[in-house]
């Protein structure tokens, strides 16, 4: 029995088609058959070889959509058959102080995120453990579910985690593939949602997905804009460069959180600003496998829906390259296989 995947090799190289054989699920793991695998912008830690303690050979993907195909010994409540999704978070053990505390994205002993750490999804089979393990609802479609476990996944639990409530102002930084289900989340939350983003492209797609107002960053001082606006009690930044965040940082409005949700490196703010406002900068991590349980269930519920731009696994390669390439229109999604929804 043997598997395909598209796998890494070493930092800056292509991504290789590579037959491997197929491994038996260890204890507390399962084996997926993969349908779906979405491919994020943190895939570029690996592929880019950017991440502490990386070893190749690593397949890359953590937006994992699948069907469990073999239970491994001692996994409980999970069945052959079942639809399952595994995002960044790739389990963790139950038991450490953290874990008890119910902190278990930190898990003192399990902190090796899925497809960089780990083997991940650009592959027609994977080992996920139980404990990393989401359940999918059967009307979401795998490829439609797929970017909701990254992508989703940190905008709805950082958003829901925010400190703003229904009608207070939040600015979703970015209309790209983070920022435009971040703006459809927003608004179906019921916060009063502006979208920032350079130039005017972008407008009218950031209204019809729920956006009340649209800050041009290039034509405007979008600090000064959402002050103009009262101040947000949240901005979540989805942009990829630190000088475009800290532009909008100024825009808080009192005990306002900017929830940095993408590594971009250092980052410079005003103290002065932060102090008088008794504002925040905070990091958000995506979240654990309930938090996608509850992403996937608030998505197909409130009809939020990333929109994609589907590849064969085998051009895993040319899919990153496009998503790298910052055009896609919004996420680039691995189709695997012949699966489709039902099949
Ligand atoms: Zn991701
Ligand atoms: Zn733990």
């Amino acid at each position: 029995m043997s598997m395909h995947a598209m796998v890494a090799t070493g930092p800056a190289r292509p991504l290789q088609w590579q037959e491997l054989p197929l491994s038996q699920p260890g204890a507390g793991e399962v084996r997926l058959r993969v349908e779906a695998c979405g491919v994020c912008h943190s895939d570029a830690l690996l592929l880019g070889g950017r991440y502490p303690g990386l070893t190749y050979p690593r397949i890359p993907g953590h937006e994992v959509i699948g069907v469990i195909e073999a239970l491994g010994a001692g996994v409980a409540g999970w069945e052959v058959g079942a639809r399952v999704g595994v995002g960044w978070n790739s389990g963790c053990c139950g038991y450490c102080s953290r874990c008890r505390h119910g902190e278990r994205f930190a898990c003192e002993n399990i902190h090796a995120p899925t497809g960089i750490l780990r083997d991940g999804g650009y592959a027609t089979h994977m080992l996920a453990r139980a404990s990393a393990l989401a359940r999918v609802p059967a009307e979401l479609d795998p490829v439609e579910a797929a970017p909701l476990l990254c992508a989703g996944l940190t905008t709805f639990n950082a958003l829901r985690h925010c400190g703003a409530g229904p009608g207070e102002l939040v600015a979703i930084h970015g209309v790209g593939g983070l920022g435009h289900l971040g703006i459809q989340f927003a608004a179906r939350m019921g916060l009063r949602t502006v979208a920032i983003n350079r130039g005017t492209d972008k407008e009218p797609l950031a209204r019809q997905l729920g956006a009340e107002d649209y800050i041009d960053s290039s034509a405007t001082d979008p600090a000064a804009a959402l002050r103009a606006l009262g101040g947000a009690k949240a901005i979540l930044a989805t942009v990829t460069d630190a000088q475009a965040m800290q532009a909008v940082a100024g825009g808080l409005g009192p005990n306002g959180t900017l929830l940095v949700i993408g590594g971009v490196g250092a980052l410079t703010v005003d103290s002065l600003d932060l102090l008088a406002k008794r504002a925040a900068v905070r990091g958000w991590y995506s979240g654990t496998a309930v938090d996608s349980e509850d992403t996937l269930r608030f998505s197909l519920e409130h009809a939020v829906a990333s929109r994609n731009e589907i590849y064969p696994l085998e051009e895993a390669q040319a899919a990153f390259e496009r998503m790298m390439s910052g055009r896609a229109r919004f996420r680039v999604v691995l189709r695997v296989g012949a699966a489709r929804a039902g099949g």
